[in-house]
């Protein structure tokens, strides 16, 4: 089994999300004046994410990111301290100047099949029942982000498996499903 640190979140397995549940309060990491992010509403698509661009916490190969839709998200308190990480980025990264945590990432550009959900870590939250994650995205992308060496991915993969969440090296079927076919009614290739 591998020795990776997936996530603290899933670690010692996935705990599963509450029905009925719907929302809570992320902090930041700083010790006084916390950014405040309250979220009216559960999260879908939670997932762990290899990629080089989400928040992850100390010692994590993986970030574990979610998506809400963006009216359910509202900064409660200490907006003077968000800054966007890369504005050149498709996904507007706001994290907090003081302890870097990313507190949500937002889609601006219309068009984008995700435009009008939020990425948010529900892990900054205390409350518990957020839905669980579900799968495993962008695996192989933690060779890149420093995470793993290549001969440690088959066992990687192999703790993802056993932890429940499906390794992909992109998004999971429904949701790369869901951008061809936002881009296909786009382009006229599917009717609408
Ligand atoms: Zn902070
Ligand atoms: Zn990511």
């Amino acid at each position: 089994m591998s020795d990776i640190t997936i996530h603290p979140s899933v670690e010692g397995g996935v705990t599963a999300g509450s029905d009925g549940f719907n929302g809570g309060t992320l902090r930041c990491h700083c010790a006084s004046d916390k950014v405040e992010v309250q979220i009216s509403s559960n999260v879908a698509h939670n997932h762990a994410c290899g990629c080089t661009k989400c928040w992850k916490p100390e010692g994590a190969a993986f970030s574990v990111v979610a998506v809400v839709s963006r009216d359910a998200v509202k900064v409660t308190a200490h907006p003077e301290k968000l800054k966007v990480v890369d504005e050149t980025a498709t996904i507007r990264r706001h994290a907090c100047t003081g302890c870097g945590v990313h507190m949500y990432g937002r889609i601006e550009n219309k068009t984008h099949p995700f435009y009008g959900l939020d990425f948010v870590h529900v892990e900054l939250s205390d409350e518990k029942g957020w839905e669980e994650p579900r799968f495993a995205a962008f695996v192989s992308s933690i060779i890149e982000g420093g995470g793993a060496r290549p001969e440690q991915m088959d066992g990687v993969r192999a703790k993802l498996s056993k932890l429940g969440l499906p390794p992909y090296d992109s998004l999971n079927p429904p949701l790369m499903d869901a951008i061809s076919t936002h881009i296909a009614k786009a382009n006229g290739v599917l009717a609408v």
